[in-house]
């Protein structure tokens, strides 16, 4: 009996020539040739100002949230059906958090409900494209503009996702990606924060190399280096950056490659979701998605639970998914949650995620199809 696990973390076959490359130029700590051609290869295919290569997906949110310079007693609207990066980012530069409740097709934050939310103490709005699938970045961003608030987009899963032709991570004020190895595109840890106005592009670089203006002298912009402002290291090894070189001149294979498990796992499931057995998730029309998950979503956490131990005792893992974070420990101490909790806690009970990863078998897309099918059948007897 096969055993397939809910991720592998992808590997094109190029990765360990390009670390090679990276060892044998003498140059593995970060901002060497590896880093800049992922970053200017994201900065060409995704029509952004400026990328620039972080440590993980979280780091790159703690650098957006350190752009957006918050003061003390500041608020940051964020949903609560998301990872705890999320919001750490918010909570280390001392924000206080409002969470605001999902819509239940995309499982991402309902823009109808976030203008109630703001105060006059509101600086940032955190929005997290679930499953590489986009918010409803038209509203969102009016609401912000016209509230004179910043955009953070939490694009850790959106990685080669659009949004009416645009790419996720290019429409806020920032953009995060993770690269970690739970991720469609991979450099084991790592990230990259895009930069969509220019006005930051200067403090983003000191930040990011320890509050130095390193980055300028190597320019030639400034005849000495020094220290100027805030930082911290957000700058990856190019051991990372070497292989993430490989995954990104494969990323459309890559896509490719879980978009075909995707659509069948959709085929396959199709009459599950018409007789009203399951949920399946929703792609607005306008929306293009990188396959970076699939769930379905069964009628309560009873028959989840049941679910999830049918298809573990055949040895096929399907995980469960955030615990909204207002009903967190740290969720209860650092925040609070706006309005009534309609969506969040109840659609998050019903979620499960099937396995899916790069070069996923067809024997193994079907285990996971038949074991399903299976396990639906029962019930009805
Ligand atoms: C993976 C993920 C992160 C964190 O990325 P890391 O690279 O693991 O730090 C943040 N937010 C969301 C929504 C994620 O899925």
């Amino acid at each position: 009996m096969s055993n397939i696990p809910f991720n592998v973390p992808p590997c094109v076959g190029d990765e360990i020539d390009y670390i090679r490359q990276a060892i044998d130029a003498h140059k593995i700590c970060g901002d060497g040739a590896f880093t800049k051609k992922c970053q200017s290869w994201m900065e060409d295919r995704f029509r952004a100002q400026k990328v620039l290569l972080t440590t993980s997906g979280t780091t790159a949110l703690d650098m957006a949230l350190l752009l957006c310079d918050l003061q003390p007693g500041d608020e940051v609207i964020l949903p609560s059906y998301t990872f705890s990066s999320t919001a750490t980012a918010a909570v280390m530069v001392g924000a206080k958090l409002i969470f605001v409740d999902i819509r239940p097709d995309t499982m991402n934050i309902d823009e109808t409900k976030i203008e109630a939310a703001i105060t006059e103490k509101t600086k940032v709005i955190i929005v997290m494209h679930y499953a590489g699938v986009a918010c409803e970045m038209d509203r969102i961003m009016e609401i912000a503009r016209r509230n004179g608030l910043l955009v953070v987009e939490d694009a850790a899963q959106g990685v080669m996702s659009s949004y009416k032709g645009k790419a996720l991570g290019t429409i806020g004020d920032f953009g995060c990606f993770s690269f970690h190895e739970t991720k469609n595109y991979s450099m084991g840890e790592g990230g990259a924060i895009l930069i969509n106005t220019p006005a930051f592009n200067d403090r983003a670089e000191i930040l990011r190399e320890k509050g130095t203006n390193r980055s300028r002298f190597f320019r030639g912009q400034v005849d000495k280096y020094t220290w100027v402002d805030k930082g911290d290291s957000f700058l990856p090894s190019e051991l990372n950056a070497a292989y993430l070189w490989a995954q990104l001149c494969q990323a459309d294979v890559i896509t490719e490659d879980r978009m075909k498990t995707w659509n069948e796992y959709r085929e396959s499931f199709r009459s599950l979701a018409e007789t009203q057995r399951i949920d399946l998730q929703v792609i607005p029309s306008y929306c293009v998605h990188n396959a970076h998950m699939f769930y379905i979503k069964l009628r309560n956490l009873e028959e989840r639970t049941a679910y999830i131990d049918w298809m573990k005792g055949r040895k096929i893992s399907c995980v469960f998914h955030y615990v909204p974070l207002h009903s967190s420990p740290a969720g209860l101490r650092f925040g609070r949650f706006f309005g009534e909790d309609s969506y969040t806690t109840a659609e998050s009970d019903r979620l499960v995620r099937l396995p899916l990863y790069y070069g996923m078998k067809q024997n193994e897309r079907e285990t996971v199809i038949n074991n399903t099918r299976e396990f639906f059948e029962r019930e009805t007897e």
